[in-house]
């Protein structure tokens, strides 16, 4: 996470807004603290892009639990949607003998 962004502390830190993200993610959030969620997303990049990700990742995956989604499983959580598509784009066509000859 990026910590230069310390000026947030008063209102809002990176921490908080991930571990609102996922309560956010499943409309768990109060007014206030979707406000909150909103503002700090507004003046940050790092927690917008990982919103982001984070959406489109449960959006592929389906049945992930944000709450898994912790921000150190972000990294690993990549590799798993690009080994995930790289399986689906394989096409594990196992039965490759077509017995054409019958
Ligand atoms: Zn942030």
């Amino acid at each position: 996470m990026v910590r230069l962004l310390s000026a947030w502390r008063r209102d809002l830190v990176c921490r908080d807004a991930v571990a609102l993200m996922t309560d956010y993610l499943e409309g768990a959030l109060s007014p206030r603290q979707l406000a909150r969620l909103q503002r700090h997303l507004a003046g940050c990049d790092g927690c917008d892009e990982y919103l982001r990700q984070l959406r489109a990742t449960i959006g592929l995956l389906g049945s992930v639990q944000p709450e898994d989604l912790a921000s150190e499983t972000r990294q690993g959580l990549m590799d798993l949607f690009l080994h995930y598509r790289e399986n689906e784009g394989d096409g594990d066509d196992v039965d490759d003998d077509d017995g054409g000859n019958t």
